[in-house]
């Protein structure tokens, strides 16, 4: 009987993981499930060139659908509701069954609700899929009114993509700044500027407490009694892993989906990527979930080797970008624990710099705002922990070429 690896998910993870195991020589079934009516789709560019109208639906595909044909990997459109493994099937919405070898779990992450009054609203939004996309645009309009709850990088790229299009934006943050889950003070304090300088209205420190409107949303009004007109309301309060299927199969789970440098799962048939997992990272020594594009796929590849029986240690470099206006911010590592922060370039005037992060005198991580070569060179120091001083780094006058010199030496 032909074997079956079965991928739950049309994911990034899934996008990878599908030819890889073509690569390492699974001549079996490969069939992806996933409950979005779509292949694989790159979903950065939702809230970027999407929701600013530059890319259509058709172009975010990953693979086009002939890639997939070529190499005989099926897709099964469905949502799984139950992982049954001593009898290795799955459960489907619709009743049917489907039978696995090999399972690999890409179901990434979903977005997290608020349930504040007048939150069910039309008019309120979340963004997290194509479907959520087009939603918002219906609304989307010139001069019109939209409030984005939530100051991390999606609200904010949201926020640049529909001030291109003309749209009065405000952006609403609890937190004391923009970005705080997630970066430097350095850096929310030079997204503030360029926001305000394009014209977004951004507060912090500021709780939403009701929407509301006949049938429609009119109004955001705060705990602190502002209110803001609206059109438009789009919630970005970060993202769930989705982890139930996993937790009900008894497949270890904390924050995410438990998985070794091999992305196998405590089950020998059970592999896992992307957005659901949680992994050991050697570099900063601790586990983490990560939410980004590059480790989907290399944890794709990485699982794909596992199943054909083969190791293939993920290990990379964590790394992740932003694109807002004509700004793109590279970030290579972890910055949580630093203890020195190191700047090149000017980030109270201009567009361009790059925030070094060092804990102990070495480098673990940097932010760089359209400065490529920073963020090469600052790839390969983390990664290989190489030294370098944080003075010399923020020397303008020492050129990447002699920094990489530098950093070799030690
Ligand atoms: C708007 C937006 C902008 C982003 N920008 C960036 C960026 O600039 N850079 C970056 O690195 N990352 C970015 N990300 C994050 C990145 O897209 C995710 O980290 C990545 O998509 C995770 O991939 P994944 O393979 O884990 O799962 P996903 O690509 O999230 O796919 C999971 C799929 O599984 C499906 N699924 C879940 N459960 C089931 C089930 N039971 N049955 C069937 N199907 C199921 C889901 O519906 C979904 O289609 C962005 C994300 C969003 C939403």
């Amino acid at each position: 009987m032909t074997k079956q690896c079965i991928i739950i998910g049309a994911s990034h993870a899934a996008a990878q993981l599908a030819p890889s195991l073509r690569q390492e020589g699974w001549d079996g079934d490969i069939i992806i499930i996933g409950d979005e009516p779509y292949l694989p789709y790159h979903r950065p560019p939702l809230s970027k060139s999407f929701l600013a109208g530059e890319k259509t639906a058709e172009g975010l595909a990953i693979r086009p659908a002939a890639f997939y044909e070529k190499n005989s990997i099926q897709f099964r459109q469905g949502r799984v509701t139950a992982i049954n493994r001593s009898t290795q099937t799955l459960t489907l919405s619709d009743g049917q069954e489907q039978s696995y070898d090999k399972l690999a779990l890409c179901m990434g992450s979903r977005v997290r609700k608020v349930s504040l009054p007048g939150s069910e609203l039309e008019g309120v939004h979340y963004l997290r899929d194509i479907t959520d996309v087009e939603g918002i645009k219906a609304h989307v309009e010139k001069d019109k009114h939209v409030v984005i709850i939530g100051g991390g990088y999606i609200g904010l790229e949201a926020a640049s993509a529909l001030r291109k299009l003309g749209m009065n934006v405000v952006v609403l943050e609890m937190a004391e700044r923009i970005l705080q889950r997630v970066t430097a003070p350095e850096l929310s304090e030079f997204y503030t500027r360029i926001h305000t300088e394009e014209g977004v209205h951004i507060h912090t420190g500021i709780a939403v407490s009701e929407i509301t409107g006949e049938t429609h949303t009119e109004k955001v009004i705060c705990a602190d009694g502002t209110e803001f007109p609206v059109d438009l309301v789009i919630v970005g309060v970060g993202i769930l892993p989705n982890i139930e299927l996993a937790v009900e199969a008894g497949i270890e789970v904390d924050n995410g989906i438990i998985v070794d440098e091999f992305c196998r799962t405590n089950d020998a048939n059970i592999v896992a990527a992307g957005d659901c997992t949680n992994h050991f990272n050697k570099i900063y020594n601790r586990r983490i979930r990560l939410e980004s594009v590059p480790n989907a796929s290399e944890q794709g590849k990485s699982a794909a080797a596992s199943i054909c029986g083969v190791s293939k240690e993920y290990k990379s470099l964590p790394w992740f970008w932003s694109d807002q206006y004509n700004l793109k911010l590279q970030i290579a590592g972890l910055s949580l624990g630093y203890d020195q922060i190191s700047i090149r370039g000017d980030k109270l005037a201009g567009r361009s710099f790059a925030a070094f992060y060092f804990k102990d005198g070495q480098l673990i991580s940097v932010d760089c705002v359209n400065r490529p070569q920073e963020f090469m060179l600052s790839k390969k120091i983390i990664a290989e922990k190489l030294s370098i001083m944080p003075a010399q780094l923020a020397d303008e006058t020492i050129e990447i070429k002699e920094l990489m010199k530098l950093s070799s030496q030690h």
